[in-house]
């Protein structure tokens, strides 16, 4: 499966959008992000801290101003990652930053201006013009699933019941590394049909977006297109490369605690953090590289993410940014972040005939239907040649057309032998009816024979038509290079995309030398300089001195900023974490409190822990095994003879023959506690008079108690206390009650 084994770094590219209204109407102090395009750098102005201070300056793969365009972004930094996935490659394109900086406008942008389109909309148009330019030995087969991630949650977005669906789990393969169990995917066949895919999850995120304020800046969004190819290897078999390539929007990166969540809603917030934090986890474990355990498992989106982040993929991650000075300390985390996301190696090779690639399936049935209709042809063949031996010699020149027009083929020949069959047998009946030595008996037999074998006839055509129209959908799927979409792209169209394509390539490999050229000059100036009196080279050392003390500070200013962040992230968990304590200490309050202990043991004793889910789960009270075996099967021994487990009192009511409605149920007859209440024994005046208790015992209140506890039975309002204490006891007297 692996061909190319190389690391490559995730390639890391800026983007700044402009000033909005808002921001520009707040003051003249514009923005705090400067753009050196040539050399691919970020310069940050901390506008709290005094002139004297340095800027902070950062280098990345490419940057992109506030003045950029979407189609720059794509031809630099996105067309060389979809050519790779054309070719078998995994490729991951990922939008990190604050909310409002422009995740969403550089994914997917305004559709309907061609200016705007963003990168979703840019690679569907990439996708489907390089199948219909490629060869027409080569079959592809285009898959898209859409799914967001809200609250750790993995909810698919083209589901029809979006809403109300549950959550779906994520699974690992060794072939296909980790993935949605149950998701919807959806092939297309045309730029129109997948954009059609992305608007039915865009409006499912939109309806959710309206039951919860916010909820779109809070859901990571994926995009997944799987682009299967099979094309002839120099073995003569058809080989198949698969690539995959998810589209990532994720949430806003900013500090919750800012937005000024409590309560309900920071549960929600912690679980967004939790993925974000967990991303953050995942690529400081990657950039540093001395640490084995990388944390993938600490959440859903890093879990979605692990080939794409030190695994089996290409990466692009856009880092989005404001150019607002009142959110600088957003603006340098999200720097931060991307500057060591720089240095995470990846592994990206071909994915070559992987065993689940759904082309091979699609192959397969496509070559089953193709054979049933090629027997029914040969059927029909034989057939037609008994009836009439002249279209024989036509058909023969015809099977010699090729494949393509087999299909047309078959179904001409089987029309061609239902008409002939069908005039047969209406001649046939004609002359049956004309016969006029044949009795009127045996005329309806033969007629009858007649309807049966044409009504055989027909289903026999409907069930090729069925067949030819299944085939025809099925291979309908499978886009063949050259073939399938119409390429409007005139020749000069494509000669003008080469050469776009050549400038940006130009571009960028300019822009890597004058990186490298940075570097290194800062590493020679030392071997360049010859001092000729000692007055040039204490000059030459001072301004050395002063350079590197300038360094020295930037780099003891950059250690205190990271440890106020540290300072500030772990006050924010541990706020987290108090308020999860509260929550643990109310819970533990109801359980100890209102739980009685030994439920409380059984329940304990059936959880388990299912790190797959990251869920608690209670284990089936019969073992998995045995649930196949008789055992359940069985009844239980305590109804031998009966349909259920019955009580003591059922058995002698049935035993009694008396009152059919008790039979064989689990109906129990409590013998009422007839002795006087306490609070008589406290009143001082019964005490004095102890046969006052007796009289207690026929007052009204004791005699409403007495048939409100009988009510169940249904006994007549009438019945006296005394009474209703014997009346289906008194019949049993023989055999005595044992209440349980
Ligand atoms: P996010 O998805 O990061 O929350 P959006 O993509 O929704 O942010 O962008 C917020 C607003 O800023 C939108 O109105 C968008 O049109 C605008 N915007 C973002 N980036 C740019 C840009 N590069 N050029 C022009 N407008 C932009
Ligand atoms: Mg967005």
């Amino acid at each position: 499966m692996s061909k190319n084994k190389s690391s490559e770094s995730v390639k890391v590219v800026v983007r700044c959008r402009p000033l909005n209204r808002k921001e520009e109407s707040n003051g003249p102090a514009g923005g705090i992000v400067q753009m050196d395009l040539r050399l691919g750098q970020v310069i940050l102005r901390n506008p709290r801290a005094p002139a004297s201070e340095p800027q902070k300056t950062f280098t990345f793969d490419a940057v992109y101003d506030a003045n950029s365009k979407q189609g720059d972004l794509y031809d630099e930094s996105v067309r060389p990652l979809i050519d790779s996935v054309l070719a078998g490659f995994n490729g991951t394109i990922f939008a990190y930053g604050q909310t409002g900086t422009g995740k969403t406008y550089t994914m997917q942008g305004a559709w309907m201006d061609p200016e705007k389109r963003g990168v979703i909309p840019n690679a569907f148009d990439h996708i489907f013009t390089h199948i219909s330019r490629s060869q027409s030995d080569k079959q592809y087969l285009v898959r898209a699933s859409y799914l967001e991630i809200y609250l750790e949650e993995v909810l698919d977005l083209l589901d029809p019941n979006h809403g109300n669906a549950r959550a779906l789990e994520l699974r690992e393969s060794p072939e296909s590394g980790v993935y949605v169990r149950d998701l919807t995917s959806c092939v297309c066949k045309s730029i129109k049909e997948i954009e059609e895919v992305m608007n039915v999850g865009n409006q499912a995120r939109a309806v959710a977006a309206t039951d919860m304020n916010e909820h779109s800046s809070r859901s990571h969004a994926l995009f997944l297109i799987t682009v299967e190819c099979s094309q002839p290897g120099p073995d003569g078999r058809k080989h198949i490369r698969v690539g995959r390539l998810n589209l990532v929007d994720l949430a806003g990166s900013e500090r919750q605690a800012k937005t000024g969540v409590q309560g309900e809603r920071l549960k929600e917030a912690a679980k967004i953090n939790l993925s974000l934090s967990a991303l953050g986890n995942v690529i400081s474990a990657l950039a540093d590289g001395r640490s084995g355990h990388v944390p993938y498992r600490d959440s859903k989106l890093t879990r979605l993410l692990q080939d794409s982040l030190g695994g089996n993929a290409k990466t692009v991650m856009v880092a989005t940014l404001g150019p607002a000075p009142q959110h600088y300390d957003e603006t340098l985390t999200t720097l931060r972040y991307a500057n060591r996301a720089k240095n995470i190696q990846n592994q990206p090779r071909v994915n070559e005939d992987p065993k689940d690639a759904l082309l091979r399936e699609f192959q397969m049935e496509i070559a089953r239907l193709r054979a049933q209709l090629n027997h029914r042809k040969w059927r029909s063949k034989q057939k037609k040649e008994q009836v009439d031996g002249e279209g024989w010699e036509r058909d023969r020149d015809e099977e010699t057309e090729g494949e393509e027009d087999e299909e047309e083929g078959v179904e001409k020949d089987v029309e061609d032998y239902v008409k002939l069959e069908e005039q047969r047998l209406e001649r046939e009946k004609q002359d049956i009816r004309e016969d006029q030595f044949m009795l009127a008996d045996e005329k309806q037999r033969l007629l009858g024979e007649k309807e049966r074998m044409m009504g055989v006839l027909r289903k026999e055509q409907e069930a090729t038509e069925q067949l030819t129209a299944k085939y025809k959908a099925m291979e309908s799927k499978l886009l063949v290079g050259g073939k399938n979409i119409i390429d409007h792209t005139n020749e000069q169209q494509k000669m003008l995309e080469g050469k776009r394509h050549e400038i940006a390539e130009q571009t960028r490999s300019e822009r890597e030398i004058q990186q490298q050229m940075l570097v290194r000059d800062e590493e020679t100036v030392e071997l360049r300089e010859t001092f000729t009196s000692l007055q040039q080279e204490v000059e030459a050392k001072t301004k050395k001195l002063k350079k590197l003390y300038a360094k020295l500070q930037c780099i003891k200013a950059e250690i205190q900023d990271v440890n106020d962040e540290h300072v500030r992230s772990r006050q924010e968990l541990e706020q987290t974490q108090n308020e999860l304590t509260r929550e643990l200490k109310f819970k533990y309050l109801i359980i100890e409190n209102f739980i009685p202990p030994e439920e409380k043991n059984k329940i304990m004793n059936r959880l388990t822990f299912d790190p797959e889910e990251d869920q608690w789960k209670f284990q089936p009270l019969v073992p998995a095994e045995s649930k196949s075996s008789s055992q359940m099967k069985k009844r239980p021994a305590s109804a031998v003879g009966y349909k259920r487990p019955i009580s003591q009192y059922a058995r002698v009511a049935i035993a009694m023959g008396a009152h059919s409605r008790y039979r064989a149920e689990n109906i129990m007859f409590l013998e009422l506690d007839m002795t006087p209440p306490n609070s008589a024994s406290l009143d001082r005046s019964a005490e004095s008079e102890p046969n006052q208790s007796h009289s207690l015992d026929n007052s009204p209140t004791k005699d409403r108690g007495v048939r409100k506890s009988r009510s169940w039975c249904q006994t007549p309002k009438s019945i006296t206390s005394s009474s209703s204490n014997v009346s289906l006891a008194a019949c049993h007297t023989a055999t005595p009650m044992t209440a349980q």
